[in-house]
Protein backbone atom coordinates (compact mmCIF):
# COMPACT_ATOMS: atom_id res chain seq x y z
CA UNK A 1 0.00 0.00 0.00
CA UNK A 2 1.08 3.65 -0.63
CA UNK A 3 0.36 6.52 1.72
CA UNK A 4 0.99 9.86 2.33
CA UNK A 5 1.57 11.75 5.98
CA UNK A 6 1.39 15.56 5.67
CA UNK A 7 3.45 17.56 8.55
CA UNK A 8 6.69 15.89 9.17
CA UNK A 9 7.26 16.31 13.07
CA UNK A 10 7.07 14.54 15.81
CA UNK A 11 3.91 12.51 15.03
CA UNK A 12 3.92 12.96 10.95
CA UNK A 13 7.54 11.75 10.95
CA UNK A 14 7.18 9.04 13.45
CA UNK A 15 3.82 7.63 11.89
CA UNK A 16 5.87 7.97 8.62
CA UNK A 17 8.90 6.07 9.32
CA UNK A 18 7.21 3.56 11.40
CA UNK A 19 4.52 2.56 9.15
CA UNK A 20 7.53 1.95 5.89
CA UNK A 21 9.14 -0.28 8.56
CA UNK A 22 6.03 -2.49 8.83
CA UNK A 23 6.59 -2.70 4.87
CA UNK A 24 4.42 0.02 3.65
CA UNK A 25 5.64 2.53 0.82
CA UNK A 26 5.47 6.01 2.44
CA UNK A 27 5.80 9.66 1.49
CA UNK A 28 5.96 12.26 4.08
CA UNK A 29 5.32 15.75 3.21
CA UNK A 30 5.96 19.23 5.01
CA UNK A 31 6.06 22.83 4.16
CA UNK A 32 9.15 23.12 5.58
CA UNK A 33 11.58 23.23 2.79
CA UNK A 34 14.67 22.95 5.01
CA UNK A 35 13.31 19.98 6.97
CA UNK A 36 12.55 17.85 4.13
CA UNK A 37 15.47 18.67 2.66
CA UNK A 38 17.73 17.80 5.89
CA UNK A 39 15.67 14.35 5.87
CA UNK A 40 16.47 13.34 2.39
CA UNK A 41 20.48 14.27 4.01
CA UNK A 42 19.28 11.07 6.37
CA UNK A 43 19.41 13.87 9.09
CA UNK A 44 16.50 13.85 11.94
CA UNK A 45 15.73 17.02 12.76
CA UNK A 46 14.26 15.98 16.35
CA UNK A 47 15.35 13.50 18.80
CA UNK A 48 13.39 10.88 19.49
CA UNK A 49 15.11 7.41 20.28
CA UNK A 50 15.67 4.98 17.61
CA UNK A 51 14.07 7.25 15.60
CA UNK A 52 17.16 7.88 13.12
CA UNK A 53 17.39 4.37 12.58
CA UNK A 54 14.32 3.30 11.35
CA UNK A 55 14.32 6.37 8.86
CA UNK A 56 17.91 5.77 7.55
CA UNK A 57 17.09 2.53 7.37
CA UNK A 58 13.73 2.82 5.10
CA UNK A 59 15.14 5.56 2.84
CA UNK A 60 17.41 3.05 2.50
CA UNK A 61 15.22 0.41 2.01
CA UNK A 62 13.12 2.90 -0.77
CA UNK A 63 9.91 2.73 1.36
CA UNK A 64 10.51 6.11 2.94
CA UNK A 65 10.88 9.47 1.00
CA UNK A 66 10.12 13.06 1.95
CA UNK A 67 8.69 16.05 -0.33
CA UNK A 68 7.03 19.31 -0.37
CA UNK A 69 5.04 18.34 -3.36
CA UNK A 70 1.57 17.47 -3.14
CA UNK A 71 0.78 16.25 -6.35
CA UNK A 72 3.20 13.49 -6.54
CA UNK A 73 2.33 12.16 -3.55
CA UNK A 74 -1.27 12.14 -3.48
CA UNK A 75 -1.66 10.62 -6.88
CA UNK A 76 -0.51 7.74 -5.54
CA UNK A 77 -1.66 7.26 -2.27
CA UNK A 78 -4.38 4.89 -1.11
CA UNK A 79 -4.60 6.69 2.47
CA UNK A 80 -3.57 10.24 3.30
CA UNK A 81 -2.69 11.03 7.14
CA UNK A 82 -2.59 14.61 8.22
CA UNK A 83 -0.44 15.57 11.20
CA UNK A 84 0.48 19.23 11.23
CA UNK A 85 0.50 21.29 14.61
CA UNK A 86 -2.71 22.37 15.72
CA UNK A 87 -1.16 24.63 18.27
CA UNK A 88 -3.54 26.81 20.74
CA UNK A 89 -5.05 30.58 19.88
CA UNK A 90 -5.11 33.02 22.44
CA UNK A 91 -8.53 31.43 23.50
CA UNK A 92 -7.06 28.14 24.15
CA UNK A 93 -8.96 26.85 21.24
CA UNK A 94 -7.03 24.57 18.39
CA UNK A 95 -6.11 26.76 15.67
CA UNK A 96 -7.27 24.30 12.52
CA UNK A 97 -5.60 26.81 10.13
CA UNK A 98 -2.84 24.36 9.35
CA UNK A 99 -5.65 21.10 8.85
CA UNK A 100 -8.49 23.57 6.37
CA UNK A 101 -4.78 24.39 4.01
CA UNK A 102 -3.74 20.86 3.98
CA UNK A 103 -7.40 19.72 3.68
CA UNK A 104 -8.09 22.41 0.57
CA UNK A 105 -4.61 21.26 -1.12
CA UNK A 106 -6.17 17.30 -0.70
CA UNK A 107 -9.53 18.63 -1.93
CA UNK A 108 -7.93 20.23 -4.80
CA UNK A 109 -6.23 17.39 -6.32
CA UNK A 110 -8.47 14.52 -5.88
CA UNK A 111 -9.14 12.35 -8.95
CA UNK A 112 -9.73 8.74 -7.14
CA UNK A 113 -11.18 7.48 -3.78
CA UNK A 114 -8.58 7.86 -1.02
CA UNK A 115 -9.46 8.10 2.91
CA UNK A 116 -8.28 11.06 4.64
CA UNK A 117 -7.42 10.24 8.27
CA UNK A 118 -6.42 13.09 10.80
CA UNK A 119 -3.49 11.80 13.12
CA UNK A 120 -3.39 15.37 14.17
CA UNK A 121 -5.07 16.17 17.36
CA UNK A 122 -8.43 18.01 16.96
CA UNK A 123 -11.56 19.14 18.27
CA UNK A 124 -14.45 17.53 18.11
CA UNK A 125 -16.25 18.15 14.58
CA UNK A 126 -13.15 18.68 12.34
CA UNK A 127 -14.11 15.79 10.91
CA UNK A 128 -17.42 17.07 9.43
CA UNK A 129 -15.01 20.27 8.91
CA UNK A 130 -12.52 18.27 6.64
CA UNK A 131 -15.35 16.24 4.75
CA UNK A 132 -17.34 19.79 3.74
CA UNK A 133 -13.36 21.41 3.00
CA UNK A 134 -12.55 18.68 0.32
CA UNK A 135 -16.30 18.91 -1.17
CA UNK A 136 -15.85 21.99 -2.07
CA UNK A 137 -12.51 22.28 -3.16
CA UNK A 138 -12.46 18.52 -5.30
CA UNK A 139 -12.21 18.99 -9.28
CA UNK A 140 -14.83 16.33 -9.98
CA UNK A 141 -16.47 13.97 -8.02
CA UNK A 142 -14.34 11.78 -7.11
CA UNK A 143 -15.26 9.55 -3.55
CA UNK A 144 -13.70 9.80 -0.56
CA UNK A 145 -13.64 8.74 3.15
CA UNK A 146 -12.67 11.06 6.10
CA UNK A 147 -11.49 9.15 9.43
CA UNK A 148 -10.29 9.90 12.41
CA UNK A 149 -7.10 8.22 13.75
CA UNK A 150 -5.46 9.65 17.14
CA UNK A 151 -2.35 9.71 17.88
CA UNK A 152 -1.28 8.52 21.55
CA UNK A 153 2.49 8.50 21.25
CA UNK A 154 4.56 10.17 24.00
CA UNK A 155 7.86 11.88 22.99
CA UNK A 156 10.72 10.22 24.12
CA UNK A 157 9.42 6.74 23.38
CA UNK A 158 7.14 7.16 20.31
CA UNK A 159 8.92 4.30 18.07
CA UNK A 160 8.12 1.89 20.98
CA UNK A 161 5.29 3.39 21.19
CA UNK A 162 3.74 3.76 17.85
CA UNK A 163 5.38 0.10 17.40
CA UNK A 164 3.49 -1.58 20.71
CA UNK A 165 0.32 0.83 21.27
CA UNK A 166 -2.21 0.05 24.14
CA UNK A 167 -4.81 0.20 21.50
CA UNK A 168 -5.73 2.17 18.26
CA UNK A 169 -8.51 4.04 17.54
CA UNK A 170 -10.40 4.42 14.43
CA UNK A 171 -13.33 6.68 13.80
CA UNK A 172 -15.02 6.69 10.70
CA UNK A 173 -18.62 6.38 9.26
CA UNK A 174 -17.41 4.33 6.41
CA UNK A 175 -17.50 0.23 6.05
CA UNK A 176 -14.66 0.80 3.50
CA UNK A 177 -12.28 3.49 5.21
CA UNK A 178 -12.42 0.99 8.49
CA UNK A 179 -11.24 -2.44 6.45
CA UNK A 180 -8.87 0.08 4.91
CA UNK A 181 -7.24 1.27 7.61
CA UNK A 182 -7.24 -2.09 9.66
CA UNK A 183 -5.35 -3.68 6.71
CA UNK A 184 -2.78 -0.71 7.30
CA UNK A 185 -2.54 -1.63 10.91
CA UNK A 186 -2.50 -5.55 10.30
CA UNK A 187 1.07 -6.14 11.72
CA UNK A 188 -0.25 -4.29 15.42
CA UNK A 189 -3.54 -6.18 14.99
CA UNK A 190 -1.51 -9.42 14.90
CA UNK A 191 0.00 -8.83 17.84
CA UNK A 192 -3.03 -8.43 19.60
CA UNK A 193 -3.20 -4.67 19.73
CA UNK A 194 -6.92 -3.35 21.29
CA UNK A 195 -9.13 -1.90 18.03
CA UNK A 196 -11.63 0.67 19.12
CA UNK A 197 -13.87 1.40 15.79
CA UNK A 198 -16.06 3.68 16.01
CA UNK A 199 -17.40 7.37 14.13
CA UNK A 200 -15.24 10.28 13.95
CA UNK A 201 -16.74 12.47 16.51
CA UNK A 202 -16.13 9.56 19.30
CA UNK A 203 -12.94 9.11 18.10
CA UNK A 204 -11.86 12.80 18.21
CA UNK A 205 -13.66 12.98 22.03
CA UNK A 206 -11.27 9.55 22.74
CA UNK A 207 -8.39 11.55 21.66
CA UNK A 208 -9.25 14.60 23.95
CA UNK A 209 -10.68 12.88 27.16
CA UNK A 210 -7.68 10.66 27.42
CA UNK A 211 -5.35 13.27 27.42
CA UNK A 212 -7.95 15.60 29.86
CA UNK A 213 -7.71 12.50 32.63
CA UNK A 214 -3.91 12.14 32.13
CA UNK A 215 -3.58 16.16 32.83
CA UNK A 216 -6.40 15.38 35.59
CA UNK A 217 -3.68 12.81 37.14
CA UNK A 218 -0.94 14.87 37.11
CA UNK A 219 -2.67 18.02 38.71
CA UNK A 220 -4.37 15.87 41.34
CA UNK A 221 -0.80 14.38 42.27
CA UNK A 222 0.29 17.91 42.53
CA UNK A 223 -2.38 18.99 44.91
CA UNK A 224 -1.54 16.01 47.31
CA UNK A 225 2.13 17.19 47.04
CA UNK A 226 1.18 20.29 48.28
CA UNK A 227 -0.99 19.33 51.22
CA UNK A 228 1.60 16.61 51.58
CA UNK A 229 4.66 19.49 52.34
CA UNK A 230 2.08 21.10 54.52
CA UNK A 231 0.88 18.06 56.92
CA UNK A 232 4.86 15.81 56.48
CA UNK A 233 3.35 13.32 54.80
CA UNK A 234 5.08 10.97 52.10
CA UNK A 235 3.88 11.58 48.59
CA UNK A 236 5.96 9.00 47.13
CA UNK A 237 4.04 6.13 49.22
CA UNK A 238 0.71 8.45 49.35
CA UNK A 239 1.21 7.55 45.30
CA UNK A 240 2.37 3.77 45.96
CA UNK A 241 -0.79 3.21 48.68
CA UNK A 242 -3.32 4.83 45.89
CA UNK A 243 -1.73 3.37 42.92
CA UNK A 244 -1.84 0.17 43.79
CA UNK A 245 -5.68 -0.12 43.30
CA UNK A 246 -6.09 -1.45 39.78
CA UNK A 247 -8.99 1.15 39.86
CA UNK A 248 -6.51 3.70 40.07
CA UNK A 249 -3.15 2.52 38.44
CA UNK A 250 0.19 3.61 39.29
CA UNK A 251 1.13 5.59 36.69
CA UNK A 252 1.20 9.26 36.05
CA UNK A 253 1.15 9.98 40.09
CA UNK A 254 4.41 11.46 39.81
CA UNK A 255 4.30 14.89 41.34
CA UNK A 256 6.58 17.48 39.55
CA UNK A 257 7.07 21.10 38.30
CA UNK A 258 3.35 20.43 36.30
CA UNK A 259 3.00 19.16 33.30
CA UNK A 260 4.52 21.00 29.61
CA UNK A 261 5.07 19.85 26.38
CA UNK A 262 3.29 19.99 23.43
CA UNK A 263 -0.05 18.22 24.13
CA UNK A 264 -1.66 18.53 27.37
CA UNK A 265 -0.93 22.13 27.99
CA UNK A 266 -2.95 23.01 24.59
CA UNK A 267 -5.51 20.02 24.83
CA UNK A 268 -6.89 20.50 27.89
CA UNK A 269 -7.56 24.31 27.09
CA UNK A 270 -9.16 23.02 23.44
CA UNK A 271 -11.66 20.48 25.53
CA UNK A 272 -12.59 23.25 27.81
CA UNK A 273 -12.94 25.62 24.89
CA UNK A 274 -15.02 23.53 22.88
CA UNK A 275 -17.07 22.51 25.67
CA UNK A 276 -17.69 26.06 26.09
CA UNK A 277 -18.43 26.66 22.75
CA UNK A 278 -21.44 23.93 23.53
CA UNK A 279 -22.57 25.22 26.26
CA UNK A 280 -20.84 23.38 28.92
CA UNK A 281 -18.40 24.36 31.73
CA UNK A 282 -15.96 21.51 31.95
CA UNK A 283 -15.00 22.40 35.39
CA UNK A 284 -12.45 19.49 36.40
CA UNK A 285 -10.21 20.03 33.43
CA UNK A 286 -10.08 24.09 34.00
CA UNK A 287 -8.88 23.55 37.57
CA UNK A 288 -6.72 21.03 36.08
CA UNK A 289 -5.35 23.96 33.85
CA UNK A 290 -5.40 26.01 37.28
CA UNK A 291 -3.63 24.04 38.90
CA UNK A 292 -1.05 23.30 36.81
CA UNK A 293 -0.56 26.97 35.89
CA UNK A 294 0.48 27.65 39.45
CA UNK A 295 2.94 24.92 39.94
CA UNK A 296 6.02 26.78 38.66
CA UNK A 297 5.71 29.20 41.07
CA UNK A 298 5.23 27.16 43.88
CA UNK A 299 8.54 25.53 43.03
CA UNK A 300 10.38 28.76 42.82
CA UNK A 301 8.85 29.83 45.88
CA UNK A 302 11.01 26.37 47.53
CA UNK A 303 14.37 27.32 45.90
CA UNK A 304 13.67 30.74 47.19
CA UNK A 305 13.42 29.34 50.70
CA UNK A 306 17.30 27.80 50.34
CA UNK A 307 18.82 30.22 48.63
CA UNK A 308 16.85 33.51 50.74
CA UNK A 309 17.37 36.64 48.62
CA UNK A 310 17.58 36.10 44.84
CA UNK A 311 19.75 38.88 43.86
CA UNK A 312 23.13 37.90 42.87
CA UNK A 313 22.45 34.43 44.29
CA UNK A 314 23.27 31.67 41.15
CA UNK A 315 21.10 29.07 40.44
CA UNK A 316 22.57 26.01 38.12
CA UNK A 317 19.26 24.58 36.31
CA UNK A 318 19.21 20.51 35.01
CA UNK A 319 16.94 19.52 32.63
CA UNK A 320 15.27 21.87 30.36
CA UNK A 321 13.10 19.40 28.00
CA UNK A 322 10.01 19.00 29.43
CA UNK A 323 10.65 15.49 29.72
CA UNK A 324 13.78 13.15 29.39
CA UNK A 325 14.48 11.82 26.14
CA UNK A 326 13.13 14.20 24.26
CA UNK A 327 14.21 17.83 23.01
CA UNK A 328 10.79 19.35 22.87
CA UNK A 329 10.94 22.10 25.42
CA UNK A 330 6.91 23.46 24.08
CA UNK A 331 5.30 24.32 27.45
CA UNK A 332 8.30 23.24 29.72
CA UNK A 333 8.32 24.01 32.98
CA UNK A 334 11.87 24.95 32.97
CA UNK A 335 11.57 27.81 31.21
CA UNK A 336 8.86 29.57 33.74
CA UNK A 337 11.33 28.67 36.24
CA UNK A 338 14.28 29.76 34.46
CA UNK A 339 12.58 33.34 33.73
CA UNK A 340 10.66 33.60 37.17
CA UNK A 341 14.96 33.16 38.98
CA UNK A 342 16.06 35.51 36.52
CA UNK A 343 12.92 38.24 36.95
CA UNK A 344 14.11 38.01 40.90
CA UNK A 345 17.34 38.81 39.96
CA UNK A 346 19.34 35.25 39.69
CA UNK A 347 21.67 34.10 37.78
CA UNK A 348 20.87 31.20 35.98
CA UNK A 349 23.60 28.82 34.87
CA UNK A 350 21.67 25.50 32.57
CA UNK A 351 22.47 22.10 31.27
CA UNK A 352 20.65 19.73 29.16
CA UNK A 353 21.55 16.85 27.81
CA UNK A 354 20.06 17.18 24.10
CA UNK A 355 17.69 20.35 24.40
CA UNK A 356 20.51 23.20 24.47
CA UNK A 357 19.97 24.40 21.24
CA UNK A 358 15.87 24.53 21.09
CA UNK A 359 16.72 26.44 24.61
CA UNK A 360 19.31 28.65 23.08
CA UNK A 361 16.61 29.57 20.59
CA UNK A 362 14.24 30.95 22.98
CA UNK A 363 16.22 31.95 26.29
CA UNK A 364 18.42 35.27 26.97
CA UNK A 365 20.32 35.95 29.68
CA UNK A 366 21.28 32.93 31.19
CA UNK A 367 24.66 30.97 30.92
CA UNK A 368 24.48 27.95 29.41
CA UNK A 369 26.61 25.07 30.30
CA UNK A 370 28.94 22.24 29.14
CA UNK A 371 27.83 19.62 31.26
CA UNK A 372 25.82 19.22 34.44
CA UNK A 373 28.88 19.61 36.62
CA UNK A 374 30.22 23.23 34.73
CA UNK A 375 26.95 24.44 35.19
CA UNK A 376 26.98 23.99 39.26
CA UNK A 377 30.75 25.98 39.05
CA UNK A 378 29.64 28.86 42.03
CA UNK A 379 25.84 27.97 42.00
CA UNK A 380 24.13 28.79 45.48
CA UNK A 381 21.91 25.99 44.59
CA UNK A 382 21.45 23.24 41.94
CA UNK A 383 17.60 22.52 40.89
CA UNK A 384 16.55 19.39 38.80
CA UNK A 385 13.71 20.24 36.75
CA UNK A 386 14.14 17.85 34.24
CA UNK A 387 14.73 13.70 35.44
CA UNK A 388 17.54 12.85 32.61
CA UNK A 389 19.00 9.80 33.73
CA UNK A 390 22.57 11.18 34.00
CA UNK A 391 21.07 13.61 36.66
CA UNK A 392 19.81 10.53 38.50
CA UNK A 393 23.42 9.63 39.70
CA UNK A 394 25.13 12.91 40.34
CA UNK A 395 28.45 12.47 42.22
CA UNK A 396 28.06 14.57 44.97
CA UNK A 397 31.36 15.04 46.15
CA UNK A 398 32.30 16.87 42.82
CA UNK A 399 28.92 18.91 43.43
CA UNK A 400 29.75 19.59 46.87
CA UNK A 401 33.47 20.76 45.72
CA UNK A 402 32.09 22.69 42.70
CA UNK A 403 29.19 24.24 44.39
CA UNK A 404 29.52 28.02 46.76
CA UNK A 405 26.75 25.90 48.93
CA UNK A 406 25.28 22.21 49.03
CA UNK A 407 21.91 23.04 48.54
CA UNK A 408 19.94 20.87 46.05
CA UNK A 409 16.03 21.77 44.82
CA UNK A 410 14.88 18.60 43.49
CA UNK A 411 11.46 19.23 41.22
CA UNK A 412 11.41 15.60 40.27
CA UNK A 413 12.15 13.64 43.59
CA UNK A 414 15.14 12.06 41.70
CA UNK A 415 17.49 11.54 45.56
CA UNK A 416 16.41 10.14 48.74
CA UNK A 417 16.07 13.01 51.20
CA UNK A 418 17.86 10.89 53.92
CA UNK A 419 20.79 9.78 51.88
CA UNK A 420 20.91 13.83 51.16
CA UNK A 421 20.92 14.99 54.98
CA UNK A 422 23.80 11.90 55.46
CA UNK A 423 25.77 13.57 52.78
CA UNK A 424 25.16 17.27 53.97
CA UNK A 425 23.27 18.52 51.37
CA UNK A 426 20.39 21.63 51.83
CA UNK A 427 18.06 19.47 50.31
CA UNK A 428 14.15 20.26 49.31
CA UNK A 429 11.88 18.25 47.13
CA UNK A 430 8.34 17.62 46.28
CA UNK A 431 5.67 16.42 48.62
CA UNK A 432 8.35 14.28 50.56
CA UNK A 433 9.95 15.30 54.27
CA UNK A 434 13.21 16.41 54.35
CA UNK A 435 16.20 16.30 57.38
CA UNK A 436 18.55 19.12 57.91
CA UNK A 437 21.78 18.28 57.22
CA UNK A 438 23.89 15.95 59.02
P1 LIG B 1 5.08 19.57 14.92
O1 LIG B 1 4.93 21.03 15.08
O2 LIG B 1 6.30 18.87 15.42
O3 LIG B 1 4.91 19.19 13.36
C1 LIG B 1 3.92 19.70 12.54
C2 LIG B 1 4.49 19.78 11.14
O4 LIG B 1 3.45 20.13 10.22
C3 LIG B 1 5.57 20.85 10.98
O5 LIG B 1 6.75 20.26 10.47
C4 LIG B 1 4.97 21.84 9.98
O6 LIG B 1 5.94 22.43 9.11
C5 LIG B 1 4.03 20.94 9.21
N1 LIG B 1 2.97 21.65 8.47
C6 LIG B 1 2.16 22.65 8.91
N2 LIG B 1 1.33 23.04 7.93
C7 LIG B 1 1.61 22.26 6.85
C8 LIG B 1 1.08 22.18 5.53
N3 LIG B 1 0.10 22.99 5.14
N4 LIG B 1 1.60 21.27 4.70
C9 LIG B 1 2.61 20.45 5.09
N5 LIG B 1 3.15 20.49 6.33
C10 LIG B 1 2.65 21.38 7.21
O7 LIG B 1 3.78 18.93 15.59
P2 LIG B 1 3.63 17.50 16.31
O8 LIG B 1 4.16 17.56 17.70
O9 LIG B 1 4.08 16.44 15.38
O10 LIG B 1 2.03 17.43 16.43
C11 LIG B 1 1.21 17.25 15.31
C12 LIG B 1 -0.18 16.92 15.78
O11 LIG B 1 -0.18 15.66 16.49
C13 LIG B 1 -0.77 17.94 16.76
O12 LIG B 1 -2.16 18.02 16.53
C14 LIG B 1 -0.51 17.30 18.11
O13 LIG B 1 -1.44 17.71 19.09
C15 LIG B 1 -0.71 15.83 17.80
N6 LIG B 1 0.00 14.93 18.71
C16 LIG B 1 1.27 15.23 19.12
C17 LIG B 1 1.93 14.35 19.96
C18 LIG B 1 3.33 14.66 20.43
O14 LIG B 1 3.78 14.01 21.37
N7 LIG B 1 4.04 15.61 19.83
C19 LIG B 1 1.31 13.16 20.38
C20 LIG B 1 0.03 12.87 19.92
C21 LIG B 1 -0.62 13.77 19.10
Amino acid sequence: MNITVIGTGYVGLVTGACFSELGVTVTCIDKDAAKIESLRQGKIPIFEPGLEEVVLKNIREKRLSFTTNMDEALDRSLVIFIAVGTPSDEAGNADLRFVREVAAGIGKRLREYKVIVTKSTVPMGTGAMIREIIEKNRPGDALFSVASNPEFLREGSAVEDFMHPNRIVIGTEDSQAAAILRDLYRPLYLIETPFVITDVVTAEMIKYASNAFLATKISFINEIARLCDRLGADVHDVARGMGLDNRIGRKFLHPGPGFGGSCFPKDTAAVVAVARSHGEDFKVVRAVMEVNDEQPEIMIRKILEVTGEPKGKVAAVLGISFKPNTDDIRESPALRIIEGLRSRGMQVRAYDPIAMDNARAVLSGITFCRDEYDAVTGADVLVIVTEWNQFRALDLERLRSLMKRPAIVDLRNVYEPAEMARRGFVYRCVGRRTLDPV
